[in-house]
């Protein structure tokens, strides 16, 4: 048989592939894979929402930048946030660790104080998970459930022709913030006696440090009467979330550069480190902010909401997917993302 190189079909190929296989047998999978969460139905007038996620040592985070407390609380928000963009809110949370024995007690309950603040700040409960031996580095996998009211739900594939493109938050900062990070490690490798140059620079490192899903949003959509017609959180790039909703929906979309939100300490450290703030927009990720789309007739609702910024509309899916930059240029977008292998 021949090989496939996990390099040749990418994340999101490789999920394709291996799911094609999954049958439903129970009744109450509403929806298996292939939204930021999946939606369990036991009857009543909720559903119940599942996503899960998996935290790397070396891949997804770096000890020698990332303090254990901040770690604990990321890795809860990223999971609160898929739930976030079903228009869910979180409830239990399940931690399972692999460990090796570098660390101590007293390091793991740095992590485990991080995890207890964000349960805090949600609102949600640590209910389980496993603990075991891990030969090299640290992984945390923590599930979240929620529940959205049936009639709430949002998924990825619901944005019409016509809807308008919204986004919550600014974008960039937590790429920027990862970048200012691993250039004081190096500054740090190369003379210890270095101490770190983050003054004013805390807004980004807090960015990709200590992020924060997006539930007050929700709760504010509730307030609206507002229902989104698509809706995915923002965990690898504006541009792969946008594709995602595009080729779900069956839709194409326009961008306006212009339009695209970025905080004025982002936009001006992306171009000390020679990026287009818009390169780290599109292509950084981690932001969690939402993605979503609306009808127009409700845009009044959103039109004057500091945290949401209106960046484009969804259009026929034979005009394609692209981006109107600020040169009035149209530039094809292509998801750069996720390339771990
Ligand atoms: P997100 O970025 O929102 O966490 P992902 O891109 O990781 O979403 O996953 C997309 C979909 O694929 C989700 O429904 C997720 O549950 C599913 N998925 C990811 N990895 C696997 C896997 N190994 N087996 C089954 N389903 C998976
Ligand atoms: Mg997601």
């Amino acid at each position: 048989m021949a090989r496939t190189e996990l390099k040749d079909l990418g994340e999101f190929g490789l999920i394709n592939r291996l799911n094609t296989a999954t049958k439903i047998l129970q009744p109450s999978t509403h929806k298996g894979i292939g939204d930021d969460a999946a939606v369990l139905d036991y009857g009543g007038e909720l559903f119940t929402l599942v996503s899960t996620d998996l935290l790397i040592e070396g891949v997804h985070f770096d000890l020698s930048y990332f303090p254990l407390k901040h770690l604990g609380y990321k890795a809860v928000s990223v999971n609160v946030s898929d739930i976030a963009a079903m228009n869910g809110t979180p409830t239990q949370i399940t931690v399972s660790l692999a460990i090796s024995n570098r660390f101590s007690v007293e390091a793991l309950e740095e992590l485990y104080a991080g995890i207890y603040l964000a349960c805090e700040d949600y609102g949600i409960d640590l209910i389980g998970g496993d603990t075991t031996s891990s030969l090299s580095g640290l992984m945390i996998s923590i599930t979240a459930l929620g529940q959205v009211a049936k009639d709430k739900v949002v998924y990825r594939n619901g944005a019409q022709k016509g809807d308008i493109l919204c986004v919550t938050g600014d974008l960039g900062g937590a790429y920027l913030g990862l970048q200012i990070l691993s250039r004081e490690k190096e500054v740090f490798l190369a003379n210890p006696e270095m101490q770190p140059q983050l003054t004013g620079l805390d807004y980004l490192v807090g960015r990709q440090l200590r992020p924060e899903a997006r539930t007050n949003i929700i709760h504010e959509l509730q307030d609206l009467e507002l229902v989104p017609t698509s809706m995915i959180d923002i965990s690898d790039g504006l541009a792969s979330e946008i594709l995602h909703i595009c080729q779900q929906s069956g839709v194409g979309a326009f961008v306006f550069e212009d339009k695209i939100p970025i905080d004025k300490m982002s936009y001006e450290t992306a171009i000390e480190f020679n990026i287009a703030p818009t390169t780290c927009a599109l292509n950084g990720g981690e932001d969690y902010e939402l993605l979503f789309t609306i009808k127009q007739s409700e845009f009044e609702k959103i039109k004057t909401h500091p945290n949401i910024s209106t960046i484009g509309y969804i259009v026929d899916k034979s005009e394609g997917t692209w981006l109107k930059t600020r040169g009035d240029n149209e530039v094809k977008i292509t998801a750069q993302g996720w390339t771990h292998f």
